[in-house]
């Protein structure tokens, strides 16, 4: 899996304490995208998904999550590592620039092991009041099955969160959404 970062535990990306993993490349080109560097085709590092796991059975997560870049570019690996999540007791939230019905009809093998779906593009110009969703088009989904159970956009509260996260080499990591006033 071709992956641009990951953190060892965030509490802004999802419900509860997650593994974040960011993968790269995206080609979809939202105005204002929050993370360009994610979206370069070329870049970031290979990764099997059996070495991402030993890096999570290092800690106790509730679950992972998995932002981009698209997730949904790497569809084979991507399974696999949602997969092996689920038969781990490890929920999974997947952030995607494809909405529900466009994944619906290819990746239904996929979304089985989705808990949950920030889905939809980015766009800028409408405001989120969902604290997983970076716009106010983007939805946060309950799945089951692959069938969506429940939409759970507007049951967060809307404040807005974010981690800054400076590790033993001193290379900071923001995560979340920042209210830039
Ligand atoms: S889908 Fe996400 S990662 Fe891709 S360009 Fe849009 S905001 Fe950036």
């Amino acid at each position: 899996m071709r992956i641009n970062n990951y953190i060892e535990g965030s509490r802004v990306n999802g419900p509860g304490f997650r593994f974040c993993i960011w993968v790269q490349g995206c080609e979809r080109g939202c105005p204002g995208c929050f993370n360009q560097e994610a979206c370069k085709m070329q870049g970031g590092k290979e990764m099997a998904v059996s070495e991402i796991f030993q890096i999570i059975s290092r800690d106790k997560y509730d679950g992972i999550s998995v932002s981009g870049g698209e997730p949904f570019y790497q569809k084979k690996d991507l399974e696999l590592l949602l997969k092996t999540a689920k038969k781990q007791n490890l929920n999974t939230l997947v952030f995607t620039g494809f909405v529900y019905e466009e994944l619906a009809k290819e990746c239904r093998s996929i979304l089985k092991y989705c808990d949950y779906l920030v889905d939809g593009p980015y766009m800028q110009e409408l405001p989120s009041h969902c604290k997983y969703a970076g716009s106010g088009n983007q939805r946060f989904l309950k799945l089951k099955n692959g069938l969506i159970e429940a939409d759970l956009t507007s049951s967060t509260d809307d404040a807005i969160e974010c981690e800054i996260i400076i590790n033993l080499d001193g290379m900071v990591t923001t995560t979340g959404f920042f209210d830039i006033l």
